[in-house]
């Protein structure tokens, strides 16, 4: 079925590595989105499994079979782009039938495909319009029925919601997860937006440089990102990353001190740089420290700016020598640090108060500064031991 394999893929351009010794193997019927930021190689991933760019090195199989140097129209694939690109002159009938006709399709077998692509993507009713009659959401899904009557094995589909608009892109997203479950086939999908990736996906492969950085389920890149680019990439707002040096009794961050025991985290020692990772809902106030069953130290801040977004408020809270200024409007933002905090929408915050905040450790991670690679995803159990001696040391000094 519709398994699609990519093999130490890689597509030189002159002196551009568009996409650099690419793995992934995408099962049948799954829903895998390729993301990442402009730039970085998703579109071009997806043409060399469309046959629309020939890897310079590796190995393409679909359905078990290599199609490395197979032309588009052999691999079994349809695709759906960005630019929706309709025949103005013809009827939405022509237009999902057009590929059909031209490979002489008999008339019923094609009456058979377009009635059944035009239930799945709702277009009954419709079949006689001509394209400018049409929003730009039923465009779109004339284009994707287009795909549905060619009967493929596997869908890819680059970026086919960006020329919407913002609202009929969250519908289209729920639309394309019907779909997904409707025609129970393997889709392939592109987009630079993190969260169409989080929505949709079985998987999602996070793609910088041309390098994948982690293929997993959209929770666990979240909840468990490799490295610091997927865990600044996936999340919105991002994830704060603060830099800071390993000491013997913890984290120094400059502007205050995350205990533990760092000899309970292998291969990190005293002196080592890393950076903590923590997501602003896992950012309490010390007065809802007893929601967290293991709160790092208090940390001092002062509120800076505060953004209601309704189910939420967004707090962004300086720590370092802003408090220490006295705060109020004038106060120099000097090396204060930003660390951004999400709150229930009745917290009563004034902005420019002093606070004091918690993280809560089972939710903090730790990576390598020079690396970028994770080291944990979970400070809990080092956090609350304070006096971690261990009776074997005993009698060494
Ligand atoms: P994305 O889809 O993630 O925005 P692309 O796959 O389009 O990224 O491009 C990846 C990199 O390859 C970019 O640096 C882009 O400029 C380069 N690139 C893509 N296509 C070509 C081409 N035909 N010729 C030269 N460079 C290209």
């Amino acid at each position: 079925m519709g398994e699609v394999n990519l093999e130490h893929v890689t597509k030189r351009y002159q002196d551009v590595t568009a996409v650099d010794d690419m793995n992934l193997e995408i099962e049948d019927g799954e829903f895998v989105t390729l993301v990442g930021p402009s730039g970085c190689g998703k579109s071009t991933t997806l043409e060399t499994i469309a046959g629309l760019t020939k890897p310079t090195e590796g190995k393409i199989t679909i359905a078990g079979r290599e199609v490395t140097n197979l032309p588009p129209k052999d691999r079994g694939i349809a695709m759906v782009f960005q630019n929706i690109a309709l025949f103005p002159h013809m009827d939405v009938y022509d237009n999902i039938s057009f590929g059909l006709r031209l490979r002489d399709y008999d008339k019923d077998e094609i009456d058979r495909r377009v009635d059944k692509a035009a239930d799945i993507v709702q277009l009954e009713g419709m079949l006689d319009r001509m394209p400018d009659e049409m929003s730009g959401g039923q465009r779109q899904r004339v284009a994707i029925a287009r795909a549905i009557v060619r009967e493929p094995e596997v869908f890819l589909m680059d970026e086919p919601l960006a020329n919407l608009d913002a609202k009929l892109r969250v519908h289209m997203r729920t639309e394309l997860q019907r779909l997904h479950k409707e025609l129970d086939a393997t889709i392939v999908y592109v987009t630079h937006d993190q969260a169409e990736a989080m929505t949709m996906s079985s998987r999602i492969a996070v793609i910088n440089k041309g390098e994948l950085q982690q293929f997993a389920p959209p929770l666990e890149c979240y909840n468990a990102p490799a490295n610091l680019f997927v865990a600044g990439f996936i999340g919105s707002p991002s994830m704060n990353l603060i830099e800071g040096t390993v000491d013997e009794s913890g984290l120094d961050l400059t502007d205050y001190h995350i205990d533990f025991d760092p000899g309970q985290l292998d291969g990190v020692g005293p002196g080592d740089h890393v950076t903590l990772g923590v997501r602003p809902e896992d950012v309490y106030l010390v007065e809802d420290a007893d929601k967290v069953a293991h709160p790092s130290g208090r940390i001092d801040a002062q509120t800076d700016v505060l953004e209601p977004m309704g189910d939420e408020i967004f707090v962004y809270l300086l720590t370092g020598e802003q408090e220490m200024a006295g705060g109020g409007m004038d106060a120099e933002a000097g090396d204060a640090h930003q660390l951004l905090m999400s709150v229930d929408p009745d917290k009563e915050l004034e902005v420019d108060s002093d606070v004091e905040v918690v993280l809560d450790s089972e939710n903090v991670h730790l990576f390598d500064t020079g690396t970028g690679e994770a080291i944990t995803h979970d400070l809990r159990f080092a956090a609350t031991e304070t006096e971690p001696t261990g009776t074997e040391a005993e009698g060494d000094d």
